[in-house]
């Protein structure tokens, strides 16, 4: 049986030099149920005991239609403020750009702002990775590029990323962009299955983007399916899952990661244990038909 190879108990945040655990923690729903900043200790406590580095936020984490905008950079905030130790210890990762109610805003002096708004909220100096969330199709990529460039220059962040681009929207802006993008964020799971096939992850594999999957579980959906396709995706999860006694998620996470591209799942619970739970996926190995097996249910036909 051909195995495939398990994820390094580290790796490289694109070229950017810093070192990340294998999978992250995310916190859009951080600040959801009346979450206190001590609930937010907690979480972020056996997110790092569990070895789990990278921490991904939004300045929109919390907006909930009308008000909250910044609420989960702020909660995080309160912590990094009462435990400072706690900042070196992670990879602080953000993103900015959705603006309500226009919906989106890349134009320089909007970007130089909510910058500067979220190191404030967060209580830091910088970021260690600043992200934009969705595209801004009126915002030129060349004035993009020299607000983001001027942050970096500034100290205010350490490396870039995007989420949600397009391929040839990160090629536009890595084109001029002097401090190249390190990482990329699509939706990827096992029910969510785009970015294998057309061209995205390639695309990070040849600029050395590192791949965040957002919700790799399907925003939950993966747990209790409800389509003829979720249930038989589940299936071919479990039966990977169940011989070894591991979790679904796990088994999830750790399929992603199996991708020679190092796809990095964002954990999206906020239940403790399941976020230490998540940190096992590392360690488990996908064999070639297994593998495929879980891309075949979620395509629903085979391959050719
Ligand atoms: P997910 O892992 O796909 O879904 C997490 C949800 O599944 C939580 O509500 C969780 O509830 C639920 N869940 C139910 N059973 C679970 C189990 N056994 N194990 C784990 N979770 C279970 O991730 P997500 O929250 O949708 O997204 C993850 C992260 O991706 C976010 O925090 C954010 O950082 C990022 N994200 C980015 C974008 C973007 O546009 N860039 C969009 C969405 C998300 P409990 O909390 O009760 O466990």
């Amino acid at each position: 049986m051909s195995l495939l190879p398990i994820a390094p108990a580290y790796r490289q945040l694109g070229s950017s030099g810093l070192a990340i655990s294998p999978i992250a923690w995310g916190m859009w729903r951080l600040a959801d149920d009346g979450a206190t900043a001590a609930d937010a200790s907690k979480l972020i406590h056996t997110a790092l005991d569990a070895g789990i580095t990278l921490f991904d936020t939004a300045d929109i984490y919390g907006f909930d239609g009308t008000g909250g905008f910044g609420d989960a950079e702020a909660l995080l905030g309160e912590v990094l403020h009462a435990e400072p130790a706690l900042r070196g210890r992670m990879v602080l990762a953000t993103k900015g750009g959705i603006a309500p109610p226009s919906p989106y805003d890349q134009s320089p002096h909007y970007l130089a702002k909510a910058i500067d708004a979220s190191l404030k909220r967060l209580q830091t100096d910088a970021v260690d990775l600043w992200q934009i969330h969705r595209p801004d199709i009126l915002a030129h990529p060349h004035e993009v590029a020299r607000a983001l460039d001027n942050a970096v220059m500034a100290g205010k962040v350490r490396a870039l990323g995007v989420s949600n681009f397009t391929m040839p929207q990160v090629a536009a802006l890595n084109h001029f962009l002097d401090h190249k993008l390190v990482t990329t964020q699509p939706e990827i799971s096992p029910l969510r299955i785009d970015s294998f096939e057309n061209g995205e992850l390639d695309q990070a594999m040849m600029l050395g983007l590192t791949p965040m999957a957002w919700s790799p579980l399907g925003g939950g959906q993966l747990l209790d399916p409800k389509t003829p396709r979720g249930i038989a995706v589940a299936a071919a999860l479990d039966a990977v899952a169940t011989p070894r006694g591991i979790s679904r998620s796990v088994a999830a996470y750790s399929w992603l990661m199996a991708h020679p591209a190092g796809i990095v799942p964002i954990i999206g619970s906020q239940n403790p244990a399941r976020v230490a739970e998540g940190a096992a996926a590392g360690a488990v190995q996908w064999s070639r038909t297994d593998w495929y097996a879980v891309l075949v249910a979620a395509r629903g036909v085979k391959l050719p």
